[in-house]
This record gives structure tokens, sequence and C-alpha cells, in this order.
């Protein structure tokens, strides 16, 4: 359940979790489903839905005391749509709760490749694959041999954009940052393990040429020079803030920039300011921002670049999956630390 709407950082306490009774009812005269939910994504834009709507908004807020709304893989048990029958497995908008009746089926999909694990469908399959998809391809325009940069790179977006731009034959650095909030001890040993670990995923894992942890950095501008001494032809931006205004100091002239998201601001009661703007003039530098539900019509497109990738073992994916509803609000708000190693998922149901 979601409380109330919230100001600054998402605490688990903002949400709770309760034992109810469901009515699994279609109300009269919709054609909706009832499903059973299986796994609900943790995806970074639910704290933009934590905040009373003013103006236009790209998303409705949630509605106090009733269940979060996201992403998610679902069995259908009921159905009076003529697209959906019992038993099929779908992805889209659910409700985070163990059943949910769904009335809105726009940007609901059916899934027809069950060869994979149903939880790519909230990252690899879903919305997240087909952003990095959309923000690497469409924005970017790549070519083979340019230099890019990801933030959040070990994430559920930043990790298949790193390999697609490997593909592609480019040089692919990634930022990411490690896990704070415990003990010294176990900090220290925490941050040795998350490091090396974190170099590994990105490095020995996803292929990426170099990686370094932001956090460590007390000069990001220092920092990209030394990955980039010729700067950055693509920029691939999940974070914002501190780490953009860097990077706009380290583009090529005629340089890119994907803006799929600025996780950094999410919890911020006034955003932070950008200082190097003109480095867009200057430089000449593509900046562009990217909806993915825009380009929700690609997806059979995308399906089909992307189911051979995955079998033919030429991109990983990485998940980091929760077990149990109950987890759920440690898990989203964990997101906004940094606490999740690759995609977040919260499974509910194995089937
Ligand atoms: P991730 O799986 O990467 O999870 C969020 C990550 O962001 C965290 O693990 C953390 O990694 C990083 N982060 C959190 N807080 C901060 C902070 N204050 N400063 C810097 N980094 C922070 O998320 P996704 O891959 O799902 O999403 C990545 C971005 O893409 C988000 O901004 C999201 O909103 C956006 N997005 C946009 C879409 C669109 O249509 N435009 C669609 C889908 C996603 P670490 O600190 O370890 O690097």
């Amino acid at each position: 359940i979601f409380k109330d709407y919230v100001s600054g950082f998402l605490k688990e306490s903002d949400m709770q979790v309760i034992n109810g009774t469901l009515k699994l009812k279609l109300p009269e005269g919709s054609n909706g489903i009832v499903v059973k939910n299986l796994c609900l994504s943790c995806d970074p834009y639910m704290r933009n839905r934590m905040t009373r709507a003013e103006g236009p908004n790209l998303f409705t807020s949630f509605t106090p005391s009733s269940p979060l709304t996201g992403f998610g893989v679902a069995k259908v048990l009921d159905s009076r749509h003529p697209n959906f029958k019992k038993g099929d497995l779908i992805w889209g908008t659910t409700g985070w709760e163990e059943y949910s009746v769904i009335t809105e089926l726009e940007g609901l999909f059916k899934i027809q490749h069950t060869d994979v694990p149903l939880s790519y469908y909230t990252g690899i399959l879903g919305m997240p694959g087909l952003s990095a998809y959309v923000g690497f391809y469409e924005v970017c325009s790549p070519k083979e041999g340019e230099y890019v940069f990801i933030s959040a790179a070990s994430g559920a977006v930043g990790q298949l954009v790193g390999q697609f731009a490997k593909l592609m034959g480019c040089y692919v650095v990634g930022s990411a940052g490690s896990k704070e909030k415990l003990s010294n001890f176990y900090l220290a040993y925490f941050k040795i393990k998350h490091y090396l670990f974190f170099v590994d995923l990105l490095k020995r894992k996803f292929g990426f040429d170099d990686a370094f942890n932001y956090k460590e950095e007390t000069d990001l501008d220092a920092a990209l020079k030394r990955y980039f001494p010729e700067g950055i032809d693509i920029y691939f931006e999940n974070v914002g803030g501190k780490m953009l205004d860097a990077v706009l100091l380290n583009m090529k002239d005629h340089g890119r920039i994907s803006v799929c998201g600025l996780v950094s601001q999410y919890n911020l009661d006034q955003p932070e300011g950008v200082q190097n703007l003109m480095c867009l003039i200057y430089k000449r530098i593509h900046m562009k921002g990217f909806v993915v539900s825009d380009y929700y019509n690609i997806y059979p497109k995308f399906l089909d670049v992307m189911l051979p990738y995955i079998r033919e073992g030429k991109i990983m994916y990485v998940e980091d999956i929760a077990e149990g509803l109950e987890s759920g609000p440690a898990t989203l708000a964990g997101l906004y630390s940094g606490r999740n190693v690759g995609k977040q998922v919260v499974l509910i149901a194995r089937e």
C-alpha cells in the first residue's frame, strides 16, 4: 500500500504490506482480466508517482492508501477480453498485490516466448530493455569506434546499453556506485567486494572496456578526462545532476546525449541546476529525451532482435531478485541508494 505523498528520499515506511481480501470479480460491462501476479518490476520512475502531480505530468500519481501499480508479469485467471484467455501470460501494468483485476488493457503484452525466464519481461524483454534499445539506437545513431559513456551502467537499462555499444564496436565505459549505510567494518569489507564485483560485472560479464565507481571520485570531470582523454561521442544519461555537468565538459563536438532518466533528482524536493549547458552550444551537441511508451509499436521488431541475442548468449542479463511481496517496500526504496545489482525484481509466485 502506498501510504501518502512522499517528500524527500523514499523510505520503506512510506509503504505498508497488508493482508486483506480482494474481490476478484470483473465489474459489470468491463472487458478486463483477472490475473495472478508473478513478478513485479522496481523502476525508478515509481518515485515520481509518489508526489502529488501538479500541472501536466507524464505519470498519474499513486492514490494514497491504495496498492502501488507498476510493470509486472502475470498469469490470466479470467478474461472477458477476446485477446486474452485463461492461462495466458502477460506483461504490463498491474498491481503490487497477489491478484489483480485489470480493466485498463492498453499497454499489456501477451508473452509468446517462455524459453527465457519470465522475469525477463520486467527487464531485458520489457520496458527497460526497449528503453535501452530505442535510447541507444534511435536517439544516439551510434557508429563503430565511437566513445560511449553510460551512467547507472550496471542497472536494468545501463547494462544493455553497454552491451549494444560493444556489439556495435564502440569503446565503452560505465559508472556505478557502491552500497552505503553499513557498519564501518562491513562497509570496508563490502566496498572492496562490491567494487571487485562491479568491475567484474561491467568488464568481464558485460564486456565494457572500463568502469569506475563514481562515489569514490572527488572530481567527476577529472575522472572522465582519465577515461576519455579524447572526449565522449555518446552519453547515455540515466542519472543527471553532477554527472551530467561533468559529462558536458567532456563531450566531443557533435556528440549525442540520450536522456533516458535523471534518477539522482527523483528524491529531491528542489532539483539541482545544471551549470554547463553552454557546452551544448559550443560543442553543437544533440541532446534528446525520450519516453519508451512512444515506441511500443516497434516492440515486435525489438523482440526479433533480442531473443536471438539472448538465446545465442550474445547479451547477458543480470537480475537482482527479492522474494515475496513483503520484501517490496525495502526493495523499491533500495533503488535510490543503489542497493540493486542489475534489474530489480520482486518475485511473488513462480506459476
Ligand atoms: P537501475 O536498475 O539502474 O536502478 C537505479 C540505479 O540508479 C541504482 O541502482 C543506482 O545505481 C542509481 N542511482 C540511484 N540513485 C542515484 C543517485 N542519487 N545518483 C546517481 N545514481 C543513482 O534503473 P533502470 O535501469 O531501470 O533506470 C535507469 C534510468 O532510466 C532511470 O533514470 C529511469 O528513470 C530511466 N528510465 C527511463 C525510461 C524512459 O522512457 N525515458 C524508461 C525506463 C527507465 P548506482 O548508484 O550503483 O550506479
